[in-house]
Formats: structure tokens, sequence, C-alpha cells
């Protein structure tokens, strides 16, 4: 059986970064990979400008000890340059350009009134107060590199930049299948033997989160006649995700069906929980077949869809793992896989503490729903001890680090 990594890094070699690349507006390229890098096309700031609400003042027309000057005109956010006459100083506001003839700016709180306009207690330090022109950003300078994720604050510094428009990924076309002759639809009445399709909204709403363009292909029964029709409509995208039927129950299908119209890359990871996920390739589609339980659907997704759509659009995956302290301790009697324990992280004398859930069945969404995330045991352990340090993966977007006791725990 594969280690998660090979079976991560063979994963991500078949990917390799194919998406093609589109110009879109800076405002609504949030979450997409950069295709190519962005140079800047104004200085940032543009001009000199005031970093306080103050005086502008020429530092020559004062003395070590200060002195008084009048004040000529007031320079606000948005006026064009004014020209500082000899002798004076100026009021100005916050972002507004500094004068010509300025060489500083000192914060109104330190003036006090004059009889002819304002008296300084100092000279200030040549360029106190002034954010100068170029200081932050260089035109031309590299703002973002290919590869780079698109985030709020990348947008921040794009826009300060001068550029509109990017080119990035297009997002991937990403099928969604849930099978299994059990399931029922979200909110339907169950009828004997039925459970409701989870995976599916799940898996839908992970795609969405990560900017996919998600073809919602239903659900199949374990049919392969209907299941080979949902694959062949599968085989257009740029992915495939399935989820059920790539066990080795007589009604798991998925796999023969993969084999036949198309390839069977890898399957079964060395993972718990998800170890029979299969990886290969339908059409122009990457084929992932995740487990159907629904934690190992969705852990599955983390371990290695999410890398694969990232390294599609060209980005960089990096797994997120941070040390903690063990809360409670964890036992298994079967070491070999390596294991992602539902945990919930709470500070505790100033270290991240993360405490196993008690339930940790493959089928308890419940637990993963409460986590704050996972505590990774590699293939060769047999578990943790109380206070043991550790390694977790945040779940990230699915909750924020709460109180330490959650619903259904004792
Ligand atoms: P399978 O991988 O098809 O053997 O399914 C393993 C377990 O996951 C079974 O108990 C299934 O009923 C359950 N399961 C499969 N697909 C889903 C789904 N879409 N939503 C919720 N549970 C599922
Ligand atoms: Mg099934």
């Amino acid at each position: 059986m594969l280690a998660v990594e090979e079976a991560r890094d063979r994963i991500l070699h078949a990917v390799g970064p194919e998406g093609p690349s589109q110009e879109v507006p800076v405002a609504e390229a949030a979450g997409r990979y950069l295709a190519a890098a962005v140079p800047a096309q104004v200085a940032s700031p543009p001009f000199d400008n005031a970093a306080m609400d103050g005086y502008a003042l020429r530092r020559t027309d004062l003395t070590a000890t200060g002195g008084e000057l009048p004040v000529a005109f007031t320079a606000a956010a948005g006026d064009a340059p004014g020209e500082l006459p000899a002798g004076a100083c100026c009021r100005i506001m916050t972002g507004a350009p500094v004068p010509v003839g300025a060489d500083a700016v000192v914060m109104q709180e330190k003036v006090e009134a004059a009889a002819s306009g304002v008296r300084f207690a100092a000279c200030p330090p040549a360029g106190e107060n002034i954010r100068r022109a170029g200081e932050d950003v260089a035109p031309g300078e590299v703002v973002a590199e290919p590869g780079e994720r698109v985030t709020p604050a990348l947008i921040s510094a794009l826009a300060t930049a001068g550029v509109g428009r990017v080119t990035v990924a297009r997002p991937p076309r990403v099928y969604v299948l849930s099978t299994g002759s059990e399931l029922c639809d979200v909110g339907g009445a169950l009828a004997p033997g039925q459970i409701h399709d989870s995976n599916r909204p799940a898996l839908v709403a992970e795609l969405r989160r990560l900017g996919a363009e998600v073809v919602d292909g239903g659900r199949v029964p374990d049919d392969p006649a209907a299941l080979r029709r949902a694959l062949g409509e599968a085989a257009a995208c740029d992915f495939a995700v399935t989820s059920g039927g790539v066990s080795v129950g007589e009604f798991d299908q998925v796999r023969a069906i993969l084999a036949e119209m198309g390839e069977v890359a890898l399957w079964k990871v060395a993972i718990k929980p998800g170890k029979p996920l299969a990886f290969g390739r339908l059409g122009s589609a990457h084929f992932f077949g995740l487990p159907g339980n629904p934690v190992s659907a969705l852990v599955t997704f983390r371990q290695f869809v999410q890398p694969a759509l990232i390294r599609w659009q060209g980005g960089h995956f990096a797994p997120v793992r941070i040390s903690a302290v063990a809360g409670a301790a964890f036992e298994r009697a079967q070491a070999g896989r390596t294991e992602f324990v539902r945990a919930r992280f709470h500070w505790q004398d100033g270290r991240l503490t993360a405490t196993p859930l008690s339930r940790q069945g493959s089928g308890m969404i419940g637990g993963l729903s409460r986590a704050h995330g996972f505590i990774v045991v590699e293939a060769g352990n047999h578990g943790f001890g109380a206070g043991d340090s550790l390694l977790v993966e945040p779940t990230g977007e699915w909750c924020s680090f709460g109180e330490p006791q959650p619903r259904g725990e004792q």
C-alpha cells in the first residue's frame, strides 16, 4: 500500500500545472492562481505624502528649539501638490501631497496655537512623517509571482500598484457524483435501508470553497450501466470526484468501470480513514474515487483532491502542520497507516493543545463537524500519551478554535 506522501507525490506528478489561463479583473481574482508575474504599473505611494494630520514645513525655517510659523494654506488628501512659501508652514492631512519645499511633517498633537500661526517646540528630523514616493513599491517591481494564490491582501497590493487585470488559471471544472443504491437526496424521506447522500453536498461545498466550477452529476445506484453513463459525462471535465463503491464489496464497481473506460493509476493508500482511494484518468478528467464513508471522503478530499486542484492551477501545495501538545492519550491496536485523528484544539499554559474526540469511526461525521483539525499519527506509531508533542493539521475553513469541551463529549 502506498504511503500518504508517496500517493500524493504520484498524484501531483500525474496532474501537473495544466490549467489554461484567462485574464480577469483584479477584483474578481480572489482564490485564483496567477499564471504570470505581475509588475507594478505605478509607484506606491505615487507621490510624497503626509503620514499624519499635522503641519508641513521647511526645516531651515526653524531653529533647534523650534519656532513660530504662519499657516499658508491647507493641503487635503486628493489635492494636487502645492508649493510652500518661504517662512511659512501649511496644515496637512494624512494622505495629502507634501508641498514642494517642505521636508518634514509635524503631527498636530505636537504643536501649539500661536498669535500668528503655530508654534513648534523643536526642529523635526528630515523627512519626518513623510511617506516617500515608491517606498512601498517601485514601478516595474514584481508584485506577485506565477503560482501565487490571489488573497484579499494581494488584491489590495495589486490595486495599489495600478494593476487592473491579471492572468490566472481558469477554475477547474469538476464533476461530482455519489454512488450507492442506498442513497436518498438531502432532506428526502428515507425508505427502509436508505441513508441521506451527505457526501455530495459536502464535496460540492469543498469545491466551491476552492473556486472550482462544479458539475453536479447527482447520484447513481450501484448499477454498472448507470455508472457508465455518469462516467461518460464526467470524462469531458477537468476532474471527476466520485464517492462510494471503490472498496472490495460485491457492489463496489467504480474501479472496474474506471479501468474499462479509462485508467486506474493507483488504488489503496495507507491512510486512516480513507484507505480504498482510487486515482486515475477518465477522458480529459483526472479521476478520484473517494471512499463512501463520509469522514473518509472528506479526509481524502483534503489530502489528495485539494492539492491536485491547486497543482492543476499552477499553485504550490504544502500541508499546514503545526506543533501541539496532546490533551489526552490515544492508542491504536494496529499501526501501518497514517491516521488523521479528529481533535479539538485549545490554548492551555500558552501552548496549542489537541485533544482527540472520543468517536473516531470513519462514518461518524458528527465528530468531524466538531473537530478543529486532525492529529497526524504517523504510520509506524501506535498512538501517543497525554502531554506528548504532536503535529496537527487544522481544518481551517470548517471551524475556528473554540472551547475545549465540545457537544456530546464527556
Ligand atoms: P462504500 O464506500 O460504497 O462501501 O460506502 C461505505 C459507507 O459509506 C457505507 O456505509 C455507505 O452507505 C456510506 N456512503 C456511501 N456513499 C455515501 C454518501 N454519498 N453519503 C453518505 N454516506 C455514504
Ligand atoms: Mg457503496
